[in-house]
């Protein structure tokens, strides 16, 4: 594996070697080690440095148990047995790796999808998606079907919109405004904006002026 950095796809693998080992070995002569470990290289990589037994990172095996169980043997063959059009996927920065990144990019451009907001997680697309449930109950519907990022634009942009899904006690403005960098209504006079989504509309760089001074966090 190429990543530098002990994360969940490190977790996901080794425990699922784990488990593939427990079924295929003979238990007469295959016991289980409670940890396992990822060597990963070192930072510089091995062209610098030669190879460690610190840069092994283990983990209690307990530990992956109760959450990987869950994901391998329910999760993942109900998403398995899922036709191709009802898999949600989000084109994001962890995707580099992925053989699928050319095409999953391609659609992510042509469809409009979330994912032409560089950097959101997989988290950050469900609080935008759910600010746009929240809007389309309040926007006029457009004639044309709209893109996702089109359908964000309108609702940022519509006027007073976004304090009127706040004031029914949704916090999914707040952090919705932190994500598309839009600053609290007192700090502008006219509708408001999101430099972020007007980025992904115009694919032109915007600058935004008010970072600096601005608290994010309030309506
Ligand atoms: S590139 Fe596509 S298939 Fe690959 S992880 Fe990303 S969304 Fe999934």
């Amino acid at each position: 594996m190429s990543l530098t950095l002990f994360q969940t796809p490190h977790h996901v693998q080794i425990y699922f070697y784990t488990l593939c080992l427990k079924y295929i070995l003979d238990n007469a002569f295959f016991e289980c080690s409670e940890s396992a470990g990822v060597w990963l290289p070192p930072s510089g990589g091995f062209d610098v440095a030669v190879p460690s037994l610190i840069d092994i990172k283990s983990i209690d095996i307990n530990l992956l148990s109760s959450p990987l169980d869950l994901f391998i043997f329910r999760r993942l063959p109900l998403l398995l047995a899922q036709c191709r059009d009802q898999v949600q996927w989000h084109f994001n920065p962890l995707c580099k790796t992925c053989k699928f990144a050319p095409s999953c990019e391609k659609n992510t451009v042509e469809a409009g999808r979330l994912g032409v907001i560089p950097n959101l997680s997989g988290g950050d697309v469900q609080v935008l998606k759910y600010l746009l449930h929240l809007g389309r109950r309040r926007l006029k519907q457009s004639s044309e079907p709209l893109t996702e990022i089109e359908e964000l634009h309108t609702l940022v942009e519509t006027h007073g919109l976004l304090k009127k899904i706040s004031s029914s006690g949704s916090s999914t403005v707040r952090k919705a405004r932190r994500l598309l960098a839009i600053p609290r209504q007192k700090h502008i006079a006219s509708v408001s904006t999101s430099p972020v989504v007007e980025a992904a509309v115009s694919k032109a760089i915007q600058v935004c002026v008010y970072l600096m001074d601005v608290n994010f966090c309030s309506e």
